[in-house]
């Protein structure tokens, strides 16, 4: 037993529509998402005090006005990533989270070869010609990084490698992704724990908006930083609670609720209202 039974994991490379999907299985469910791309910095400070000679290259790297960056290897164009170093502190974060309800678990750093025996998982895979326009789309006008295109590459190889549980995304909408992800965990998800009232399934909304703050105040402060973090604009989920609920509201980081959670208000859509009633899953 690995102790990680309670999660279900998604991987697959940048642009593979794996947050949009975790996280709308989680609401539809009540279940908790795990937000990979909410602990990078967190992960860069563990692998640095971990003395990681790569976390610390990149750190330099990074403070390095862009003109002046030397060219990167794509050897070590991963190595900085912490792809590898990522795996196991995602292993952590999720032993260290309650056992219930269920964890919905994605990343690009979710690869079949860190996962404990027996873990429930399924990896989102594009065509390297469906992840690069999809990409290209998400950061235009700026190229798309390197990176990402490189991840995908190695991803697709150590997918197909360990002949793992795969979805080919390229002619599916989130929601028949959605679908797919569910059919295929539908036993787990079924067998629960769920979140089926609306304050816990609140809770874990929170939760997940409250790592996007954690995560921009933390990299606001990193040394090479600029900018007010009160002034960042992110999308956070929609606290109403309804298993049907897609809806993320667009807030600078200054007027998100204050601490302590339990006690400060939902962040709503407009129109959205909170219920305080027994939830039934989306169908
Ligand atoms: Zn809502």
């Amino acid at each position: 037993m690995s102790g990680l039974e309670n999660v279900l994991w998604i991987g697959g490379p940048p642009g593979s529509g794996k947050s949009t999907v975790a996280q709308r299985v989680a609401r539809r469910h009540g279940l908790r998402w795990y937000n990979s791309d909410a602990h990078t910095w967190a992960h860069r400070d563990r692998a640095l005090a971990a003395g990681n000679p790569a976390a610390a290259r990149w750190e330099v790297w990074r403070a390095t006005p862009p003109a002046e960056r030397p060219a990167l290897t794509a050897a070590e164009m991963l190595a900085m990533s912490l792809h590898v170093d990522r795996g196991p502190m995602t292993v952590d974060d999720l032993r260290a989270l309650p056992k219930s309800p269920l964890i919905v678990a994605e990343g690009t750093q979710i690869t079949p070869r860190m996962l404990p025996p027996g873990s429930q998982a399924v990896w989102l895979m594009p065509s390297s010609r469906v992840q690069r326009a999809r990409l290209e789309e998400r950061h235009k006008p700026l190229a798309v990084p390197e990176l990402y295109l490189l991840l995908g590459q190695i991803i697709t190889a150590e997918v197909d490698d360990a002949n793992a549980r795969k979805i080919v995304v390229d002619d599916l909408t989130p929601v028949e992704t959605v679908a797919a992800v569910e059919r295929l965990f539908a036993d787990t998800i079924a067998a629960g724990p769920r979140a089926t009232i609306a304050q816990e399934r609140r809770q874990l909304l929170r939760y997940a908006n409250r790592a996007t703050v954690a995560q921009m105040e933390a990299g606001f402060a990193r040394p090479w930083a600029t900018g007010d973090v009160a002034a960042a604009v992110r999308s956070f989920l929609c606290e109403c609670a309804q298993p049907t609920c897609v809806a993320v509201v667009d807030l600078p980081i200054g007027a998100f609720p204050g601490l302590p959670d339990a006690t400060s208000p939902p962040v709503l859509a407009a129109g959205h209202q909170v219920s305080g009633d027994r939830l039934l899953d989306a169908r």
